[in-house]
């Protein structure tokens, strides 16, 4: 006699990143459909939550969004993630957006702003480069890495703001006086 087994029912509330990265790796089990009916719920039409993003028709396309978002390159759950997704889209080559690593542009330079009595103060860093490719996490820091790791950006936050380093400083154009241009630019296999 042939039995039925009766489906799970799994509700994922939301379609923000968390959401969808939970639909994405259930739906990554194989015969996951043999055993589970899987519903999202999102207020609204827009799948992305806080990271969403779109343009608006009526003000010249603008784009619209709820913050400017950056993926660290630390991230490496986020970027494995999003590698695997994009392996499953398996986008042609000439498509928009056809490849993960197009979808992001890496940068080293960043800078925070702080409010100081009244005065917006810059505070550049220009974080180092690790080696390897974002999403692939089999050389993890040890411990010890992480604290050298702490500790070299700390010397260049503070290395940003001491005067004996200003005269040396390369002015960067938007950013005015503090700011630096030794940002190498994008890994070579990102170019
Ligand atoms: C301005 C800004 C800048 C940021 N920059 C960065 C960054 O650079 N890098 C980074 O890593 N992170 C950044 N973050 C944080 C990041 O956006 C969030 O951590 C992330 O988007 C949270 O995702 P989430 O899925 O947990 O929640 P959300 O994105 O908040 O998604 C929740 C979803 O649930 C929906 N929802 C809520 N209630 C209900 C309900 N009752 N029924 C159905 N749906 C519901 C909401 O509409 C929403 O779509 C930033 C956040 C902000 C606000």
């Amino acid at each position: 006699m042939q039995t039925t087994r009766k489906k799970q029912r799994i509700a994922i509330l939301g379609g923000g990143v968390s959401a969808m990265t939970s639909a994405f790796y259930l739906t990554s089990y194989p015969g996951w459909k043999d055993d589970w009916e899987i519903d999202v719920y999102q207020m609204g039409w827009r799948l992305g939550g806080k990271g969403a993003s779109g343009r608006n028709r009526k003000h010249n396309q603008r784009i619209e969004e709820h913050g400017l978002h950056i993926f660290l390159g630390f991230y490496d759950n986020a970027f494995k993630t999003m590698q695997d997704l994009y392996g499953e889209l398996a986008r042609s080559p000439g498509e928009p957006l056809a490849a993960w690593h197009q979808a992001w542009k890496p940068t080293n330079h960043v800078v925070f702003m702080e409010q100081i009595k009244g005065e917006w103060k810059p505070w550049p860093v220009t974080f180092p480069t690790r080696p390897g490719v974002p999403g692939d996490a089999s050389q993890p820091l040890s411990g010890w890495g992480y604290v050298q790791t702490m500790l070299e950006l700390d010397r260049r936050v503070v290395a940003a703001d001491r005067p004996a380093h200003r005269g040396r400083r390369r002015r960067h154009r938007s950013h005015g006086r503090r700011g630096r241009l030794d940002d190498p630019g994008p890994p070579r296999h990102l170019r």
